[in-house]
């Protein structure tokens, strides 16, 4: 990383109330091994310096600064793709615990690799669809926290999402500008799966203004035994 994404990250990372110094050699680590893992698989279309800085870094690292990760939660990220935000929030946040998550095997092996290079000893990767996830009782309704990531509508979430949480869980889905429909069928879709909307944050990402918002479920009953459906009926035909 130069010199000038460093005083970037650092300034970002301050805008989110973060002093990201003691991190900056991982995150400089964890620049190298994306675009050495974009030249063999297809992992982002953001390869500048500033773009990865702040569309991958601080943008995942948004996820986490309002308090809806607590010290000893264990986290699935559901479509982590090329580690986000699973592999900034843990370079940030030893005191947590992520599950990474994706239906591409190559793109989890990337994000377990380099979790191993980074040393981030609270990643453990899965290659799988959160539809079958959410149906062994491995994993429903065994965790605290998902987050997610420019993964789908919000109905399509709540059904990918729900299903894994422990009743009181959150779902934690960062987001682009939100539309006051896509919400609206969201929260009509929690209903259905044992949740509701608890809170939505709408805000800028530093330095560069961008519109994100930050939509937080959360699990107030048992999600139905018919849910999630299988493997690809969520984003195809979305409950509303
Ligand atoms: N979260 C990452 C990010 O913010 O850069 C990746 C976003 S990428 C656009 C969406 C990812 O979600 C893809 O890697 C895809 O394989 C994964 N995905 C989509 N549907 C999924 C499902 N049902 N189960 C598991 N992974 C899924």
């Amino acid at each position: 990383m130069t010199p000038e994404g460093e005083a970037l990250l650092l300034e970002a990372g301050r805008e989110l109330g973060l002093d990201l110094s003691s991190a900056l050699p991982r995150f400089a680590q964890l620049q190298r091994a994306l675009l050495a893992g974009n030249a063999q698989l297809n992992l982002t279309a953001l390869t500048s310096e500033r773009d990865i800085i702040l569309k991958h870094f601080i943008d995942s690292l948004t996820c986490g600064v309002d308090g809806w990760l607590p010290a000893g939660a264990q986290i699935v990220d559901l479509g982590t793709g090329a580690g986000f935000p699973t592999l900034p929030l843990a370079i940030t946040r030893p005191d947590v615990r992520f599950l990474a998550v994706d239906a591409t095997r190559k793109k989890i092996e990337y994000v377990g690799r380099t979790a191993a290079e980074l040393q981030l000893h609270n990643v453990q990767v899965l290659a799988g669809r959160a539809e079958t996830l959410g149906r062994s009782p491995e994993h429903r309704e065994r965790y605290g926290r998902v987050v997610t990531r420019a993964v789908a509508a919000l109905p399509i979430l709540a059904e990918l999402g729900l299903p894994l949480l422990e009743i009181g869980g959150l779902l934690i889905a960062q987001k682009g500008p939100l539309a006051g429909e896509e919400l609206e069928a969201g929260a009509s879709a929690a209903e259905v799966l044992g949740g509701e909307v608890f809170h939505v944050k709408h805000f800028e990402l530093p330095v560069l203004q961008d519109a994100r918002s930050l939509v937080v479920l959360r699990k107030v009953r048992a999600t139905p035994p018919q849910y999630p459906r299988r493997e690809g009926v969520p984003n195809k035909q979305p409950l509303f």
